[in-house]
C-alpha cells in the first residue's frame, strides 16, 4: 500500500456513473441529494457543508444537509432519515469510518449511490466513489516543512521534537501520519531528531499509539502539557508535528501555559485546515504553517460527481488504486493540498476570497 500512495494525480480516468435506480441518462436535476457531515464544531465541516449545498442548489438539486455533533449513533440515524426521504445520491463525511456499513448497505439496497466525502468509509461494498484531498500528501508537506525549517539535511542537531497523530477512528489520520513519518523517520534514525517523551512509534503501523482520541484541542493540550511537565525539565521543544489545526491550537495553549513565547523560544508547529484562529497564530508567529485544503474545490468536485451520477454520465476520478476500504478499492478523486505560511496568507487566503482581511485582523 505504501508504494501506491506515491501515485501522481496526472491523468484522469472515469467510471460509469450508471444513474440512480438504473435510469442512466434521464437526468433528474431536481433530485434530492443527502449530505451527512460529522460536526459543526470544527470550522472546516461547516464550510464544507454550506459550500456543497450551495453548489448543488445552484445546479437545481434539492438537498438535505445534516450535522452529527461528532456522535456516531446520531450520524447513523440522520443517514437513516435522509435515506427515508428518497435521495438519489448520499454524500457522507464519516465520523467513524468503520461504523456506517449497515446503514449504507440499506441505502444501496434502495438504489442510492454513495460518495465518501473527505474520509473513506470502510468495510462495505456500498460506497461508490471517494472524493478527498491527497491525505498522504498532507502529511508529506508537514514532514517536509519540518525538515527544511530545522535544516535537517545540513544541521547535526539533535533537535527536541514531539510528534502527534490524529483520531484513531478516522481513516485519514494514518495517511497524514505516514506521509509525515516517511519524511521525518530518517532523521530520528540519524539522531538529528530526538523525542524526549519517547512517543515516537517504531513503525508507521503503530501510529495509533500516539493518536489523540478525538480531533479536539483540549485533548492535544493536556497531552502536550503532560509531555512538557514530565520530560522537559531543563529542555525546550523545537518542533512539533501537529496533524491538524485543532490539535495545533491545543499544543499552542500548552506551550503558552508553560512559558514559551513567540519570536523567542517558540517551536516549529505544523497544522492542517487553515482554520481562522490558526491563521491568526501563523501571523503572530505561533504556528509555522498549515496545510490548506480549499474546501471550495472539494465541494465543486463532489457537486460535479453527483451530477454525473444522476445523469448517468461517466464519473471523473483520478485514482483507482490507493483507497482500499477492506472490501473494494474505491475509485477516488484526489485534490492537491497547499502549504500556507505567513508569506502567502494574503495571496492564497485573502485574495482568493476564502477569508476577508478583517476575518484575519489584517
Ligand atoms: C480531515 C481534516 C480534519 C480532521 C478533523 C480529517 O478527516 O481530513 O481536514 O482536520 O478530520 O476534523
Amino acid at each position: 500500500l505504501g508504494m501506491l500512495l506515491f501515485l501522481t494525480l496526472g491523468a484522469c480516468s472515469s467510471e460509469r456513473g450508471g444513474g440512480s435506480g438504473g435510469e442512466g441518462g434521464t437526468g433528474e436535476t431536481d433530485a434530492l441529494i443527502g449530505i451527512s457531515m460529522p460536526t459543526k464544531s470544527l470550522e472546516r465541516w461547516s464550510r464544507d457543508g454550506a459550500n456543497l449545498e450551495k453548489n448543488l442548489k445552484e445546479m437545481g438539486y434539492r438537498t438535505s444537509l445534516q450535522y452529527a455533533d461528532n456522535k456516531v449513533e446520531q450520524q447513523i440515524s440522520q443517514i437513516q432519515n435522509i435515506v427515508n426521504e428518497g435521495p438519489k445520491v448520499l454524500v457522507v463525511a464519516a465520523i467513524d469510518g468503520s461504523a456506517l456499513a449497515p446503514v449504507l448497505d440499506q441505502a444501496a439496497g434502495k438504489g442510492v449511490k454513495v460518495i465518501a466525502y473527505d474520509r473513506l468509509i470502510r468495510d462495505t461494498e456500498s460506497v461508490d466513489y471517494y472524493a478527498t484531498f491527497d491525505n498522504y500528501r498532507v502529511g508529506q508537506l508537514q514532514g517536509e516543512f519540518i525538515v527544511k525549517a530545522l535544516k535537517l539535511e545540513s544541521e547535526a542537531g539533535p533537535f527536541n521534537f514531539e510528534p502527534f497523530s490524529g483520531s484513531p477512528d478516522d481513516n485519514n489520520a494514518r495517511y497524514f501520519f505516514e506521509g509525515a513519518w516517511d519524511q521525518l523517520k530518517p532523521y530520528l534514525d540519524q539522531k538529528k531528531l530526538e523525542v524526549p517523551s519517547g512517543k515516537a512509534p517504531a513503525s508507521v503501523d503503530n501510529w495509533q499509539s500516539i493518536g489523540i482520541q478525538a480531533w479536539m484541542a483540549p485533548a492535544a493540550q493536556s497531552e502536550m502539557e503532560n509531555r512538557l511537565n514530565s520530560f522537559y525539565q531543563g529542555k525546550k521543544v523545537q518542533a512539533v508535528l501537529a496533524p491538524n489545526d485543532a490539535l495545533a491550537l491545543g499544543i499552542t495553549q500548552a506551550l503558552e501555559a508553560n512559558g514559551y513565547s513567540a519570536g523567542d523560544d517558540w517551536p516549529i508547529i505544523t497544522g492542517q485546515d487553515a482554520d481562522q484562529a490558526n491563521i491568526r497564530n501563523i501571523l503572530d508567529g505561533k504556528q509555522a504553517m498549515t496545510v490548506w485544503k480549499d474546501t471550495r474545490e472539494l465541494g465543486d468536485q463532489v457537486a460535479k460527481m453527483v451530477d454525473q451520477i444522476v445523469k448517468g454520465d461517466d464519473v471523473e476520478v483520478n485514482d483507482t488504486e490507493t483507497y482500499d476500504n477492506g472490501r473494494k478499492v474505491v475509485p477516488s478523486f484526489l485534490i492537491d493540498p497547499q502549504v500556507i505560511t505567513k508569506d502567502n496568507v494574503q495571496e492564497k487566503l485573502v485574495d482568493s476570497g476564502y477569508y476577508s482581511a478583517s476575518d484575519l485582523g489584517l
